[in-house]
């Protein structure tokens, strides 16, 4: 079995890329094979533990608090709510629990305390617990991984070129340094991104470049086919097709042959057949609920059966890694340090942005 390889180039990727289809599928599923158990996938919940009002520019997000969409945005919720919401994921089959919140980055504070709180939480109920708080520095990192965190999700989004045309609030580098605190603690990396944002084929190659050039490779990969949403500035998007994401599975599975390869937003805008093929290319994670953060994404129901159609197991949590510690909070090791994590300030605007933020201005 051949071990992940950290030095892949854009011109090696985009030749895997664009192999005639049927050969592309083909070496992705044997490899897919050797790595994983082909009938199992993961079932993991997505909560939108705290919603909109963010100050991020973020051009394919309705949670961008600059943009007029049609999400209501909520406080933080409660540790009660996150641990009801767990068993009810449990229960219908999920084996992981992905927190998101609308934030630039975590504050040391209350909040960030009741997130901690939640990891514990869900840790004890012998479930993954994933978290995407936005940018964390290397103590903030070492903190939730005490609480039992499992992995942390901070995605590239795309390539470091085309980064700037989608956001101008950060750079890239500012989330390879999130990804390196989060790997000076034991938590695994969840790191993907998103296809049908205006960007090229080359784009798409680059991001996984810098994804799988990454030493240890994300344990995780979550790709996402845009869901255009109104009022944010890639409404007008065009819906991504089947083929491309077929690709974009396939190609992410050859070059980052161990990871868990995540078939993510746009699921409701794939038949089937699509996501069938999805999983054959290398897909092995789904996520479930009628919700992704904001999106909409396909009834539990439908997944069941789509599952019972093609023969599909849901994989049990703890396979990849040990179920971490949980450290309770009046016995932790570190300190608040009142951090805010420092990110760079790119000297661009997006012109797309602009105009966006202006109409609701206006
Ligand atoms: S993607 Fe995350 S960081 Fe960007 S605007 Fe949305 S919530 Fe904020």
């Amino acid at each position: 079995m051949a071990a992940a390889r950290h030095n892949w180039t854009k011109e090696e990727i985009l030749e895997i890329y664009n192999k005639p289809l049927m050969e592309l599928l083909y070496d992705a599923a044997t490899i897919h094979r050797l790595h994983h158990e082909p009938n199992t996938v993961q079932v993991s919940t997505l909560l939108s533990i705290k919603t909109g009002g963010c100050p991020e520019d973020c051009g394919y997000c309705p949670q961008a608090a600059r943009y007029h969409t049609h999400i209501k945005g909520n406080d933080l919720m409660s540790v009660t709510q996150v641990k009801a919401q767990a068993l009810r994921a449990k229960a219908s089959g999920s084996s992981r629990v992905c927190m998101g919140a609308a934030w630039r980055n975590v504050k040391d504070g209350k909040e960030f305390d009741q997130v901690l709180e939640m990891v514990r939480t869900i840790n004890k109920l012998d479930m993954e617990v994933c978290c995407t708080l936005g940018m964390i520095t290397e103590n903030q990192a070492k903190r939730l991984a005490e609480a039992g965190l499992y992995a942390y999700n901070h995605n590239l989004d795309t390539s470091e070129d085309y980064y700037k045309e989608v956001i101008s609030t950060r750079g890239f580098n500012d989330r390879l340094e999130t990804i390196g605190n989060v790997r000076k603690s034991n938590i695994t990396v969840c790191s993907g991104g998103i296809i049908g944002m205006g960007e090229k084929v080359n784009d798409r190659a680059g991001m996984l470049v810098a994804l799988s050039t990454l030493n240890p490779q994300p344990e995780s990969v979550p790709i996402n086919a845009l869901v255009a949403v109104e009022g944010t500035p890639l409404e007008d998007q065009q819906t991504v097709s089947i083929w491309e994401m077929v690709r974009m599975v396939a190609t992410t599975r050859i070059v980052m042959p161990e990871t868990q390869v995540r078939l993510s937003a746009g699921r409701t805008q794939m038949t089937p057949e699509g996501q069938a093929m999805c999983f054959f290319a290398g897909a092995n994670s789904i996520f479930a609920g009628d919700k992704l953060l904001t999106t909409p994404n396909p009834d539990v129901n439908d997944d069941l059966e789509l599952f019972k159609l093609l023969g599909l197991k849901a994989q049990k949590p703890f396979i990849k890694k040990m179920q971490p510690q949980t450290v309770e909070a009046k016995d932790s090791n570190y300190q608040s340090l009142g951090e805010k994590p420092k990110w760079s300030r790119p000297e661009h605007t997006i012109p797309r942005n602009e105009a966006v933020k202006s109409k609701r201005k206006s």
